[in-house]
Parts: structure tokens; C-alpha cells; sequence
């Protein structure tokens, strides 16, 4: 496909766009660091080198009572300018430009000081918002507008006013979080005023050619939220106020429907767009679970939106739009929405990077620079860490043979493709297939690699991702004909029965359920009666899917709820999934035996019960209890005195995931 449309230029305002893509707004965490500057630098130029139509930045505060928390990034004061001069230079200096964004965060923030238009916790806090007076309402637009100018003198080409995600613009717009009887409530004139009036005062104030992006919240999917013709007439009232591009946003953070999910189809909330964009005069940029250049080129070619919006399509690959230039959409390094490595890690205070491409946002300190001295290097294992680890190696220079005792790439991978929702994964196979054939890595698969094979390779270096083995259940009854492990299952060498439970309530455990009940996934066409008010909210979603196949439970030893563990972003729709196929899950169990009767286990069947010895009565018990390294290989080899590396699973089985063995495997190659 030939990507006219995507790569044509687009006019917004007084500025030309030299093409459609978007980079969405993405905190990485990077905004509070103390060398944040330079990093985000190095990050922004990388992807406005790469290609990118326009950036725009994480959020930063206009206000102190608008920060994400305490030590959240603002802009607020000229002395503030130094962090961002550099970003900006490092952008304009490659060829792209970059828009501020503004974010009020109002009861989202994580502070004791944390203000709304009405003084209702959010579902996602615990601070009680302080209700704004009128004179403070006042004040905050006057800080919106501080905000938009200082991002003017830094060299910003322009700002997006964060009005949607149920952000402060967007709890005065809707009547579930403004309360209010004056005139900033009330009447949807009212409750719109706040928004408008900012937009109207940054557009005074900074003249025509500065961009305003206002991201408008097109579906809020929270009872009592927007309706479609009040999205309609808000939209056309921000053109009329200033504005000179619209982005969609779809869902607050409160919301309990996914919508950027990996199991969320992709470009699944892109009908939304498209169903506002004839109202507007105004381009308009479409958003969510969109990283592919095909589907993007479908859309604007179907006339849904103007641009197109990616975010983490951008992190995962800062040179996404260079390569759909040069008809090179197969060594795109497709972002698979997993969360992993940037919501999840923003959430765990830590910066944001990348699963799949770990040097995102550490382009300053992991580097693959040529190797000074080319090696002969062995990598036993195809996993992820494995391959990662050859075609980095590869592409600096090295000499690379990779083994697989499996005929296929990929390792535990495979695995993960099978389960629903998680089809993205196939990316990651097909990215490192291509990666492995671009820089020559010599492939012998089908064939366990041996101590011997090693040793007569001469290889200047083995790196050993041979990845875990499942660990075996130490229970009686452990090896009845009834148990089978999670690979069993997905290996489908055998068939599972009517009735199964599952031992261990981890990352695997949770997918081998849903894949055992496997159901029509959540499809993204949001029925039109339930636009605009809790969209899906429990009962109503249920009733929209098909009943179970399967009969699972799912037990835990620990008293933990079940899916703490799981990311934070994405673990409670994965729960919430399995409650919808009815899948229950107990935690707090004791296993006692296995044996002809089933599962012998001492568990409380209710939250607030005893914990009762029950048998339960299942046709198998699949074991996802976690698993060890596969380490056969490491001690003969080091007494060989061979030089040896490892990586991935195979080093550490504790918390393993692919985002851990991508990682292991670039760091390693990166200094081979
Ligand atoms: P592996 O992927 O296990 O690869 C090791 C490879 O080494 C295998 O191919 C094996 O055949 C080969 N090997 C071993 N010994 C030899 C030998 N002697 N000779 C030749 N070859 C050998 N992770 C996530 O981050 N997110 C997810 O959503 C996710 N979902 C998952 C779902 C399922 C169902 C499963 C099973 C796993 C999931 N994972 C997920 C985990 C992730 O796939 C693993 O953590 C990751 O694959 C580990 O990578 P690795 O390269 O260390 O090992
Ligand atoms: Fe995409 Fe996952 Fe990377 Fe985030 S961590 S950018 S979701 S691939």
C-alpha cells in the first residue's frame, strides 16, 4: 500500500503539517527527573528525525493545585524555560514540531490539595477535591492561558489543553463531577463556559499562528458523561473559540471499559472521529490503539479523521514514519499495547520506556553502536531474549548463529499468541524474524543445543536464553493423570475437560483461564443506546456476551487479591474478563491432594468465610505455579572456559516476562 494520504501535509491554521502523524501525549516520567531535559531531548529528536508530523509533550501543570503529584511537572514560571528550550531546539533542529500540552489534572491529581468543580473523590483517588470558588476558577484560566505563553516563548510551534480523559476541563463539562449552581454549572452552557473561556483567552493571547490542539473527550464512557450532540456542539463551539485542531479522546481513567488495551481491536474507537469530524471545519485527529501504518492510511483515506494520533506506536519505534516512507512497514517495531513497560511503569514511578524497544526513552545511555572487534557468537534459545540479543548483536558487527530446539522463533512467545486478546504478540515474532534475516543471524532450529556443539563452534562468546521450565507441583497426587501443566494446555497436546482448576493466579494462570473460556472478545462497537452514560458498566456488559463454555476456578495461596500482581493498567480488565465468563477465583487456598474425586483444597469458597476442605470435582487441575530457569548448559561451558551470558529466564525466573528478556537481551548486546 502507498501511504499518500498518511505522508501528505496537513494545513492546521496557519501551519503546515509535513504529514498526518501525530505523537500523541505520553508522560514518561522523564518531566520530573533532574537530567529530564537532555533525555527528553535526545527522545523527541530521535522521533522528530524519525519522521513525525507532530509532537506533543507529556502534560504539564499550569497550576500547582493541577499536578499529577506532589513533585508533578508545571509550567509555570519563566525559570522553568530552561528544561524546555532544549526539547524544543532538538526538534525544530530535525526538522519536526512539538506543542506543549496543558493538563489540569482537578481530581485526579494525587494531592491533599487536589481541586474540582464539585467536591467528589474520584473512583481512582482518595483525595477529596476542594471545591473551586468562582475567583479560583477565575485565577486557573488565567494560569491555563500563563502557561500557554510561556510555552510560546520557549519555542513551542504550539500547546494542546488536555480537555478530555475526565481531566479539570473536562469535570466541568460533565454533569457526573460538576455539581455546581453558578455560573459554571448547571446548564451545559455552563458547565462548557470553563473550557471555552480558556481556549478564547490563549487564542487572544497568543496570536493566530500559534496551534491550540484541544483534546476533546468524544466518548467519556462514565454514567452521567457527555452525549454525542453535546460533543457535537462543544466541538463546534472550541473551533469557533480558537482552537485549530481537534483530538479525540476516548474514556476517563475512571472508566472500566478498555480502550487501549491490547485486547481492544485496533483503531476500535475511530468511528467516533469519524461520526463528529462532518460537524467541524477544523481538522480533526483520530486516536486509540492505532499502530499500524495500514490501518492508518484506511482511516484518513475513509475520510474518519484528518491525522492520526500514536503515541506508544512512537515509543516503541521512533522511526515508524521514516520506514512507512521508504516502503519498510515490515521492520516497523510495532507497539503491541501491553503497558508493560510505559503505563505501567508510570504508575510504578518509574520512567516510561518501551517492552519491545527498551532504549525508548534511555536514548542517551543504551546505544548500539558498531562493535570494535567483530566476535563469533552463539545464542542458544530463540525466545525473546534470545533473539533480541542476535540481531542486536548482529547489526553491530558480530558474526551470530542462533539455536532453538524448536522449529519455530519465538519461545514462550508462541505461547502468548494463543491466548485471545493477545494476538498482538504475533508482532514481536514477525519484527525479530525480520530484524534476524536483515543483519544475517544464522539460524539452526529444530535442534537442542548440547555442551559439544558449543564447545566445537569456537565461539568467542555463548549467551545461554534458554528461558524456564514450568515448576512441578510438590503435592500428592502431583502426577495424577488428571494434572497437566499450562504448556500442556496451550501445547494443545491434550484435551482439557468441562470442569478445571487452576493452581496459581499469576500472569499465566489468568490467561490459560481465559483461554479455557475463552468467549467473543470485547469488540469496541459501543452500542448506540449506551453512548454517553456508563457505557458497559457490569450488568449491561454481561448481558452482552455469551454464556461460558467452561466451568474454571482459579486458586491463589496467598490472601492477596487476585490480579495485584498483574499490570496496573491493563490487570483489571483482564479480571474483570474472567468474571464476565464466570470464571471464580479464590484466594487463601491450601492444597491438600489430587486424586480420582479431583482437587483436595482448604479454602474459603466466600470473602469474610472460614476456609472449609472442600473437594472440588474437575476433570483436570493445570498447574501455572510458577516456574524455574533452564540452566543446563552454564557449568560445563564455564569449566570448558568459555566465555558465557545469561539472559532472560534462564538468569532469573522470579517476575520473568517478555519485557525482562527483551531488556536483558538488548543491554547484553549492546556491550558484546
Ligand atoms: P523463552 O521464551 O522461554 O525462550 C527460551 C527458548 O530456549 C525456547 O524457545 C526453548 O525452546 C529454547 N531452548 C531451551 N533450551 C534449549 C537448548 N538446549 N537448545 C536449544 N534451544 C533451547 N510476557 C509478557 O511480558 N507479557 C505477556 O502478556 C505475556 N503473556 C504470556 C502468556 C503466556 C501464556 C505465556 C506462557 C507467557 C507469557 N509471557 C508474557 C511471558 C513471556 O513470554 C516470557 O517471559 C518470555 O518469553 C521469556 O523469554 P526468554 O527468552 O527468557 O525464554
Ligand atoms: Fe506499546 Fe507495550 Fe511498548 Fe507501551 S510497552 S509502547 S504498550 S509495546
Amino acid at each position: 500500500m502507498a501511504f499518500e494520504t498518511l505522508l501528505s501535509p496537513l494545513k492546521v491554521g496557519n501551519t503546515t503539517l509535513k504529514n498526518r502523524v501525530m505523537m500523541g501525549s505520553m508522560h514518561t516520567g522523564l518531566e520530573e527527573q533532574p537530567d529530564g531535559s537532555s533525555r527528553l531531548a535526545a527522545f523527541y529528536a530521535e522521533r522528530a528525525r524519525g519522521g513525525v508530523g507532530l509532537i506533543v509533550t507529556g502534560g504539564f501543570a499550569p497550576n500547582a493545585e493541577g499536578r499529577v503529584f506532589e513533585e508533578g511537572a508545571e509550567l509555570v514560571s519563566e525559570e522553568q524555560l530552561d528544561f524546555h528550550r532544549p526539547l524544543v531546539k532538538a526538534v525544530h533542529d530535525n526538522g519536526g514540531k512539538i506543542a506543549l500540552q496543558i493538563l489540569h489534572t482537578g481530581r485526579y491529581g494525587m494531592l491533599e490539595n487536589c481541586v474540582a468543580p464539585s467536591p467528589i473523590t474520584a473512583p481512582i483517588n482518595f483525595y477529596r477535591p476542594k471545591e473551586l470558588t468562582h475567583d479560583e476558577i477565575l485565577a486557573t484560566i488565567d494560569d491555563y492561558v500563563r502557561c500557554a505563553k510561556l510555552a510560546k516563548k520557549a519555542g513551542y510551534d504550539g500547546v494542546e489543553i488536555m480537555g478530555s480523559e475526565g481531566y479539570l476541563i473536562n469535570q466541568f463539562i460533565a454533569k457526573c463531577t460538576n455539581k455546581r449552581s453558578d455560573d459554571w454549572g448547571g446548564s451545559f452552557e455552563n458547565r462548557i463556559r470553563f473550557a471555552l473561556r480558556i481556549v478564547e483567552r490563549v487564542r487572544e493571547e497568543s496570536g493566530e499562528d500559534f496551534l491550540i490542539i484541544f483534546r476533546l473527550s468524544c466518548l467519556d464512557l462514565v454514567e452521567d458523561g457527555s452525549s454525542f450532540e453535546e460533543v457535537v456542539e462543544l466541538g463546534q463551539r472550541v473551533e469557533k473559540a480558537g482552537a485549530s485542531l481537534i483530538n479525540t479522546g476516548i474514556g476517563w481513567h475512571e472508566a472500566r471499559i478498555p480502550t487501549i488495551g491490547m485486547m481492544v481491536p485496533r483503531a476500535a474507537f475511530a468511528w467516533v472521529t469519524g461520526k463528529l469530524r462532518p460537524h467541524l471545519n477544523i481538522p480533526i485527529v483520530t486516536s486509540n490503539r492505532i499502530n499500524d501504518p495500514n490501518v492508518a492510511e484506511n482511516l484518513l483515506r475513509d475520510g474518519i479523521a484528518d491525522m492520526v494520533s500514536m503515541a506508544r506506536p512512537l515509543l516503541a519505534d521512533e522511526n515508524f514514519v521514516n520506514k512507512t516512507a521508504e516502503g519498510r512497514t515490515e521492520e516497523i517495531n510495532t507497539c503491541i499495547a501491553c503497558n508493560q513497560a510505559c503505563l505501567d511503569h508510570l504508575f510504578q514511578m518509574k520512567t516510561a520506556t518501551c517492552l519491545v524497544n527498551p532504549r525508548a526513552g534511555r536514548e542517551t545511555e543504551l546505544n548500539y553502536k558498531t562493535a570494535a572487534k567483530p566476535k563469533t557468537i552463539a545464542v542458544v534459545g530463540a525466545g525473546p531474549a534470545g533473539m533480541t540479543a542476535a540481531y542486536i548483536s548482529a547489526m553491530r558487527g558480530h558474526r551470530v548463529t542462533l539455536f532453538d530446539q524448536r522449529s519455530v522463533l519465538g519461545g514462550q512467545i508462541n505461547y502468548a499468541v494463543k491466548i485471545p486478546g493477545k494476538q498482538e504478540f504475533n508482532e514481536v515474532l514477525r519484527y525479530n524474524r525480520v530484524m534476524l534475516a536483515k543483519y544475517g543471524v544464522e539460524l539452526k532450529l529444530g535442534q537442542a543445543v548440547d555442551h559439544e556443539t558449543l564447545i566445537s563452534g569456537n565461539y568467542d562468546s555463548v549467551v545461554l536464553a534458554t528461558g524456564v521450565r514450568p515448576r512441578a507441583l510438590e503435592l500428592e497426587g502431583g502426577d495424577h493423570a488428571k494434572v497437566l501443566s499450562y504448556l500442556d494446555v496451550l501445547d494443545e497436546e491434550c484435551l482439557v475437560g468441562q470442569k478445571v482448576a487452576v493452581i496459581g493466579a499469576g500472569g499465566i494462570g489468568i490467561d490459560v483461564a481465559h483461554y479455557l473460556t475463552a468467549q467473543t472478545p470485547f469488540s469496541g462497537d459501543v452500542p448506540e443506546y449506551l453512548q454517553g452514560y456508563g457505557i458497559l458498566d457490569s450488568e449491561k456488559a454481561l448481558a452482552l456476551r455469551k454464556p461460558k463454555k467452561r466451568e474454571v476456578t482459579v486458586f491463589q495461596r496467598s490472601t492477596d487479591k487476585i490480579g495485584k500482581r498483574l499490570g496496573k493498567t491493563t490487570g483489571w480488565a483482564h479480571i474483570q474478563t474472567l468474571k464476565s465468563h464466570g470464571v471464580q477465583l479464590l484466594t487463601g487456598a491450601t492444597y491438600l491432594k489430587i486424586d480420582d474425586a479431583g482437587l483436595h483444597v482448604k479454602v474459603a469458597l466466600k470473602k469474610g468465610e472460614e476456609a472449609q476442605e472442600i473437594v472440588m470435582d474437575v476433570d483436570n487441575v493445570i498447574v501455572a505455579a510458577g516456574q524455574e530457569p533452564r540452566l543446563d548448559l552454564e557449568d560445563s561451558l564455564r569449566e570448558a572456559g568459555m566465555e558465557v551470558h545469561v539472559i532472560g529466564g534462564a538468569k532469573a525466573s522470579l517476575g520473568l516476562d517478555a519485557k525482562t528478556a527483551i531488556k536483558d537481551g538488548a543491554e547484553l548486546a549492546a556491550n558484546l
